[in-house]
């Protein structure tokens, strides 16, 4: 049996068939001769673009599966058109050691959408034994953080660098330097001191410092959610490669009033003039990809004030059809959105069989009619957190995702395949 993908379009002005057999795509031209075998989908005047490689979630398991699991968190990624997920370590017990990792790759087994897992660096990390596991990459480490609980210093940063570029493991940084914070947004109470205190500067100071690091170790680093046009910008200038998330493409301190502690996040919003000129680098190309920073919290946890609410948001089922919704609109191209999320993606990190619709690649697949568009509702989503931030945004969410050929979301029946996910490092 294989799937025929007919009159699908590409986003690049092409139009052509597609068949699948298996987990691979087999066959690519502007008409394909139907087989007796071949199972025909007409996709005509709909998209087929590579599912979404989101290299930044927080699944939340092991430790905090009230919050999201991989059963949840995958779920929301399949209705979004994502296909493959990358799991940070800051879980509990965190991804610091071989045991830790064996421990979440058991439970990622529940996983529909393939994925990678990240490892962490904390003061007791212990990296022989977690570089035994076929880690996707060191995830968000948390550059010159004074404070949060997977902080570390510029010494312990620089060794790390140097031992994932030694093994060929890529390092993803959170940079934000915790000695530019402006303490004096500590008497405020509002939920747009928060952005007060994490301030802007802090984040391009922090990209300078890893950059720094990483050309003295002779290594890469990947710069995540990238909030500013001068952290943009320093990671640019250094070769390095950075992503934007949807929260900080689309959302800015003037949307704080509404969204209240809900919208407190690691990076936080910024101006609406800081917000145009980022989403003006993921249109022209400056930045990278674009990744969710998933960080699921329930509403319960978050309603609460400004200092004590946790940070994050809800990201990884809305990120790809936000993106369409921009498409549609004629903000961005349809190319531009298949780049950033999964073209790029995959190219950076190394997944030769992602990010392209191309023979002998997974049939990692997504169905979009490019005129459905409709206000995201948060009822209608598949996280385990029920809110997001984006309420009432306009959005095109995919009619049918695959992974390796499975369906395993159909939006007409709101329906779900068997969990298959594997870790993208063992394929
Ligand atoms: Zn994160």
């Amino acid at each position: 049996m294989s799937l025929l993908f007919t009159d699908a379009e590409l986003g690049d002005g092409r139009v052509v068939d597609v068949r699948v057999e298996g987990e691979t795509v087999s066959a690519v031209d502007a008409t394909l001769e139907r087989r007796p075998e071949d199972e025909p989908i007409d996709v005509a005047g709909k998209l087929l673009l590579p599912g979404m490689v989101d290299v930044h979630v927080h699944f939340r398991q092991p430790g905090f599966p009230h919050k999201e699991t991989w059963a949840t968190g995958s779920r929301s990624a399949a209705a979004g058109g994502v296909t493959t997920v990358v799991d940070q370590p800051n879980t509990d017990p965190p991804t610091v050691d071989r045991d830790a990792f064996d421990e979440k790759a058991a439970l990622a087994a529940d996983s529909l959408v393939d994925y990678g897992l990240n490892g962490g660096v904390t003061a007791d990390w212990a990296p022989d034994s977690l570089f035994d596991r076929p880690l996707f990459a060191l995830g968000e480490v948390f550059l010159a953080d004074s404070t949060g609980e997977m902080g570390i210093d510029t010494a312990l940063f620089a060794d790390a660098v140097a031992a994932a570029c030694g093994r060929d493991v890529p390092v993803t940084v959170h940079a934000e330097d915790a000695t530019l914070f402006d303490e004096s947004a500590r008497d405020r109470s509002d939920a747009d001191a928060w952005s007060a205190y994490r301030t802007a500067e802090a984040e391009a100071s922090a990209v300078e410092q890893a950059c720094s690091v990483a050309a003295d170790t002779g290594g890469r680093i990947h710069v995540a959610h990238a909030s500013t046009p001068a952290g943009i910008d320093a990671a640019d200038a250094a070769g390095m490669t950075c992503e934007v998330t949807p929260h900080h493409l689309l959302l800015s301190r003037a949307d704080l009033e509404e969204l209240g502690t809900h919208g407190r996040m690691n990076p936080p919003l910024r101006s609406e003039s800081r917000r145009e000129a980022v989403f003006e680098r993921v249109v022209d190309g400056t930045v990278d990809m674009v990744a969710t920073d998933h960080a699921p919290h329930t509403r319960a946890e978050k309603d609460t004030d400004i200092w004590s609410a946790p940070s994050g948001v809800p990201g990884v089922e809305t990120a790809l059809p936000l993106l369409l919704g921009l498409a549609a609109r004629g903000e961005m191209s349809y190319e531009r959105v298949r780049e950033l999320t999964a073209t790029a993606p995959a190219k950076r990190f190394d997944l030769s069989s992602k990010g392209r619709i191309e023979v002998g690649r997974d049939a990692d697949l997504v169905v979009v009619d490019p005129t459905a568009a409709e206000p995201v509702r948060a009822n209608r989503l598949h996280t385990k957190c029920d809110w997001t931030p984006f309420e009432g945004h306009e959005a095109v969410f995919p009619e049918l995702t695959l992974v390796r050929g499975e369906v395993v979301y159909r939006r007409a029946t709101d329906t779900f395949g068997e969990p298959a996910g594997k870790n993208v490092r063992l394929l």
